[in-house]
């Protein structure tokens, strides 16, 4: 075994119901007098409650996904007139990350208090977009210095968000078997996560409202962000972040839709992988079949999103994403991707056919 492996430096708080106390206790701590809370206008009323024992200096709600440079520009102005010295964000990936938008430019702490399972919250990547092109970067700075989780916070999300939040999460674990910094670390961090979620998710639909599904599904997030700030984009990451940044799909319902078939076109080509998501998921047996038929089970029992038209892409987008992720395929990829594979690949999601179609003989 030989291998370089990173970890975050990051304080993590979990409790159902103690965000309050616990945000209150870090702003203590820090010393922060000038703090500025981004949460869009749906999350105002939760921010309120979590932020009730703490000054707010400023608050900022203009949050919009994917994070278009002129919408960081505006959080950074109001961050310098406010002399605004900490960030909270609280919401999901999209405030996170323009509260990371701005900690880019401004060298800024950040508080992030998640209320999806996206996991932006333990990870270094921040991403911006600009004329249909989303760029994503990574660096200390925008690293949260602390997270406070709190899954009553998340009872709101509803089952069909949560169900695509979650499988964004398991899309970190699985992706993050065969990313460039796939370590074996990172690995069991990241089959705990699939664990976590996949009995999390199951839990949540049968009982929105039953707090011990939420609290695994964000376990399992924060579990899937940290292997996947470890081991980095995988192919599943930049085929969503083409479809995302150019085509403005929703980022949750993006990689649920198109995790299945990542794993059927990679996982026979990567057998030890197949093996560790395999079991994760329950499966007794280790195989790429098993891996595929166990992610597809977990899926159409949750109702999981099935077709990429659903959400607007269409036939004739296929050869420009097909052109835009073969430029960004990374190298540690287990099967080698062509134009003819992913374009394959990407009408499969995108029609809904069944994942399978993608396993191969390798
Ligand atoms: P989101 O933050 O856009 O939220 C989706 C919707 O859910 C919004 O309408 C939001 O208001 C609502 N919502 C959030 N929490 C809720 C709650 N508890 N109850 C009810 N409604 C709630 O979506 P997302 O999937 O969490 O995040 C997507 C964004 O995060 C993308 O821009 C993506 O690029 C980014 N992201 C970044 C990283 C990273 O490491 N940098 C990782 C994952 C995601």
């Amino acid at each position: 075994m030989e291998f370089v492996h990173r970890t975050l430096p990051q304080q993590v708080y979990f409790g159902a119901g103690r965000a309050a106390a616990n945000l209150a206790a870090e702003v203590r701590q820090r010393g922060a007098s000038r703090v500025m809370v981004i949460a869009s206008p749906r999350e105002r009323e939760r921010a309120e409650r979590v932020c009730a024992r703490i000054d707010v200096a400023v608050w900022h709600d203009d949050v919009v996904q994917h994070v278009p440079v002129a919408t960081a520009e505006k959080a950074r102005s109001v961050a310098a007139e406010h002399g605004a010295d900490l960030l909270v964000s609280i919401g999901g990936g999209s405030t996170t990350s323009l509260a990371k938008a701005v900690a880019l430019t401004r060298g800024m702490p950040i508080v992030a208090v998640p209320t999806t399972y996206a996991g932006s919250e333990a990870t270094d990547v921040w991403g911006l977009t600009e004329e249909a092109t989303k760029t994503t970067g990574v660096d200390s700075r925008v690293l949260p210095a602390a997270v406070i989780y709190d899954a009553e916070l998340t009872l709101s999300l509803p089952v069909g968000l949560s169900v695509a939040s979650g499988l964004n999460g398991l899309a970190h674990c699985v992706d993050g078997m065969w990313a460039p910094r796939a370590d074996p670390i990172n690995q069991a961090l990241g089959a705990e996560g699939i664990r976590a979620l996949a009995r999390g998710l199951p839990l949540i639909a049968a009982d929105p409202s039953g707090i011990e599904g939420r609290e695994l599904a964000l376990y399992g997030a924060y579990l899937s962000a940290v292997a996947f700030a470890s081991a980095g984009s995988g192919l599943h990451h930049k085929i969503c972040h083409v479809l995302g940044g150019t085509y403005e799909l929703p980022h949750a319902e993006t990689h649920a839709t198109v995790l299945p078939y990542v794993l059927a076109f990679n996982a026979p080509a990567a057998p030890e992988a197949a093996g560790r998501i395999a079991h994760a998921l329950g499966s007794d047996s280790g195989t790429a079949e098993a891996a595929v038929a166990a992610l597809d089970e977990l899926r159409v029992r949750l109702h999981a999103p099935t077709a990429l038209r659903d959400y607007g892409l269409t036939e004739a987008d296929l050869p420009g994403a097909v052109e835009r992720v073969l430029a960004v395929v990374p190298p540690s990829n287990p099967r080698p991707v062509t134009g003819n594979n992913l374009t394959a690949l990407l009408r499969a999601a995108l029609t809904g056919a069944a994942p399978a179609t993608q396993l191969e003989e390798i």
